[in-house]
Parts: structure tokens; sequence; C-alpha cells
């Protein structure tokens, strides 16, 4: 399951989005909202064939038996049994054709994806993966889904906006469908902004969305070959100077839900603007390094996750929107928090508790200092050439790989003696990392300097880089 929480994220490993088509074994399920109501929606389904029994592929979390009601047929409940939902029909009669109510519950599950996500003017987003069924198949039949929007109002999902009935079928990971009269972005990318967000923020992310996917496609030399969506939402935050952050990323599908104190919601709040940004554009990074492409190496996630930090700097740096002092100190604590989070492990070994994040960190290091030793070679090159080299190697729904990563930064000019820097993070042994990263970062002109002047010998690594490498064109 692709998820991420507070900016932690990871990349799908699911490249499975093109719709099979329609079988006559399909489960269909209408949606829509319930007549004359803003709040509860009205589904119904109809299996192929009579069922006595039907699961949920999906787990409720206890909230199909607070917030979903049967209506037809009479009697029948949705019966929680351990992680599974299952409704039975009554004793020698079966199952054909389902009504259901749900009330929207605006609840995010730990470790799943929210089922309903408000927007400030009403619009909400729904996800379809709670909607799929199964009556005991080894693999789920398909589910075909008809999103009926309110009068007024427009479905937006996998790339179409209409006012009127969507069709959508896709793989039982499901999707967001966009419910609300929001306007749309449409210049590469299919985009809905909550309103409600403070108006220069919300001016920002939309003049910043057609700029970014621009540079991307541009830059990288690679068009994605589907068209994305990207919903964000928007809410307060009970806490007045807290700025949350939280998403989910999905086959071709990009979402963000950002809620704000009291004292964010300022005309224009810096952070608020960089932190969105940033996260933005991480996230539009995995279309192209998890989706367009895709990895399924163990302890592998500091490719993607590195590389999409990289992007999002260079491409933010690039376009003006972050402060150079920002990226200066963005790369100094990814060195810093690499070098003392390793603890001497191999990068790889990083998916456990507490160290996740040295994904990111080591990731956008070793990023760094590919890009810097690209240039050196060719002052042309930077982190978008060195994966477009890649993504043009594996080709569309391509896989990769450390060694086709590495073979990619090579033909890019990354130097043999960076590679086996980069290689001996990320395999170990990792005993000496520090001595050994301080000295590729010097000969590629980062001049790594301790934070204040001393030995970092007693205490966790402080260090501070020179942008003269990452600014040089
Ligand atoms: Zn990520």
């Amino acid at each position: 399951m692709a998820l991420l929480l507070l900016g932690a994220c990871t990349a799908r490993r699911d490249a499975t989005r093109t719709p099979a088509p329609a079988r006559a074994s399909a489960i269909t399920v209408r949606v829509q909202h319930a007549a004359g109501t803003a709040d509860t929606w009205s589904l119904t389904y109809e299996l192929p064939t009579p069922s006595h029994a039907v699961r949920f592929t999906r787990p409720g979390h206890g909230y199909r038996q607070s917030h979903w009601r049967v209506l037809e047929p009479a009697g029948v409940s949705i019966e929680r049994q351990g992680d599974e939902d299952v409704l039975t029909a009554p004793e020698g009669s079966s199952l054909r054709t389902l009504r259901l109510e749900v009330s929207t519950y605006a609840v995010k599950p730990e470790k799943d994806y929210q089922v309903f996500i408000p927007y400030s003017d009403g619009s909400v987003l729904l996800y379809t993966g709670v909607l799929g069924l199964t009556s005991g198949e080894a693999e789920p039949p398909p589910l075909l889904v008809f999103l009926t929007p309110r009068p007024g109002e427009r479905v937006v999902v996998a790339g179409q906006s209409s006012a009127h009935e969507v069709r959508w079928e896709g793989s039982p990971q499901g999707t967001y469908a966009y419910f609300g009269s929001g306007p749309a972005v449409q210049d590469g990318v299919t985009a809905v902004v909550d309103p409600g967000m403070p108006r220069p923020l919300h001016e920002h992310i939309e003049r910043l969305l057609p700029r970014l996917f621009a540079l991307y496609t541009a830059r990288t030399g690679t068009p994605l070959t589907f068209e994305p969506a990207l919903f964000i939402s928007f809410g307060p935050s009970p806490n007045p100077g807290s700025i949350d952050m939280s998403g989910g990323t999905l086959p071709g599908l990009v979402q963000l839900d950002i809620r704000l104190g009291a004292n964010r919601l300022a005309e224009a709040d810096p952070e608020v603007t960089t932190r969105v940004s940033e996260l933005v554009a991480h996230e539009a990074a995995h279309l192209w390094n998890g989706e367009l492409a895709v990895h399924e190496v163990a302890g592998g996630d500091w490719m993607h996750e590195g590389g999409a930090e990289a992007f999002a700097l260079r491409a933010l740096a690039d376009l003006g929107t972050l402060p150079v002092e920002h990226v200066r100190t963005r790369l100094s604590r990814a060195v810093s928090e690499c070098l003392s989070k390793l603890e001497g492990a191999p990068l790889r070994e990083s998916s456990r508790p507490g160290k996740y994040t040295n994904y990111y960190r080591c990731g956008l290091l070793i990023s760094a200092i590919a890009e810097a030793s690209a240039r050196q070679a060719r002052p042309k090159a930077d982190i978008f050439s060195l994966w477009g080299r890649l993504l043009r190697d594996v080709g569309p729904r391509g896989h990769y790989d450390e060694a086709s990563l590495y073979a990619a930064f090579a033909s890019e000019g990354v130097s043999p003696r960076t590679l086996a820097v980069i290689r001996r993070l990320v395999d170990g042994p990792n005993s000496d990392a520090e001595s050994q990263v301080l000295a590729e970062l010097r000969l590629l002109g980062f001049e790594p300097q301790a934070c204040d002047g001393k030995s970092s010998r007693h205490r966790a690594p402080c260090w501070r880089v020179a942008l003269v490498p990452f600014l040089s064109q």
C-alpha cells in the first residue's frame, strides 16, 4: 500500500493502472449523494451472480458498523469478523442487489486511506477502494464504479472531469474521486485545490503546479504516460501555530490535506508556503520515480525518497520558489542527519522504526553528490538529467534497481570515485561513513564546516555545506 503521513511516504509498488476491459463478472456499484442530503451517500451494488455472502475487500476499521446501513435486502447488516466486514443473506436466500446508505466520516485510520476527505467548501473526496466486494474468489472480481455528481457539481476521477455520471474501473487498490464544484487547474495536471485556504497560498499552488510539471517533464526529457490528478484539501487545525500536512499517493494521483492553525492564516506565511511547496514537489516527483518507473528493491527506498527530495529542492530553487539559504539549510541538514542516524549501519537497513528518515536524508545527500560529480564532467548535468537517463533506459512502466540507477549515473558523468562512496553508504561498511562522506564533499566543492567551528567527535554530527556545486551551471 502506498501511504504517507506527515510528509513520509512510499512510492507505489503497483504499476497496474491501465483499466482492464469490463468483464461480465464485474460487480457494479453506483455512488451518489442520497437525495436532498450533503452528508449521506447512496450505494447500489449489482452482483453478477447471486451469493449467499459477500465480504469487503478492504478493512472498514469499525466504520462500516457505525456509519454504513443496509437498506436492501431488509434484515441484513454488515458484520465485523476479525478484520473483515461481511454481508450474509437471510437463511435460504441470496444477495444480488444491495442498497446501502453511508454517512460521511472524515476519520483517518492509522495506516490506511481516509475514506472521506472534506474540502472546506463542502466538496469531498471519496476513496473508492472502500467499495470493493468479493464473494470469496481467489481474486476479487473487477469493480465497476459509476459516480454521479449532484446538480451543479462535478466528479473528477482518473483524469476525467464531468458534470454527469462517470464510469471508473481500476485496481482494487482504488483511487480518490472528487465530488464538488471547485475549479480545476488543467494544464498538464488535473488539480483541485481547496478554495478555502488563504488566498495567497491558493494562488501560489495554482501558479506552481503547471510550472512544476512542465519543469519535471522538460528537464527529465520524459513526459508522463498518464494524466495525473492532484487533490489538495484544506481545513483548520486546533493548535494555533501548527502546520499539519498529510496525504496519500495512489496510481496517477497525489492527495494532500493541509491543516493550519489560527496563527498560520496570515496573508502570506512564508513557512507555510515553503513547506507546502516542498511537499507538493516531493509527491509530484514520485509520479516519475515511483510510477512512470518503479522499483521493488528491499531497502532501496533511498532511491525514490532521496530522488524526490532532490527533484523538489532543485525544481523549487530553479523556479525561484525557495530562498537559496533554505536550500543550504536543507542540504546541510541532510548531511548532518544522515551521518548522525546511520550509526555505522548500511543505509539499506533503515526500514526499521526510527530509521526510515535516513532514506530521505541520506537519499538527498547521495543525490546531491551524484549531481555535483556529474557536473564536474558535464556542466549541464543535474538530478533531472541523471533520472532522465534512467527513465529512458528502463522505458515507461519499467523497473529499476540500484544497478540500473548507478549505470544511469555513470552514463551521465558521475565519477567512479563518487559512485564508490554512494555504494558504500548504501551497502556498508559504514564505520567510517563520516570521514568518507566529508572527504567526498570536499572534493566536490561543498566545503563542509562543523556548525560551531568545533570537531563533532563527541556530539551528533552537525555540518554546514557551501552551495557552490549546487548553484553552478
Ligand atoms: Zn516520498
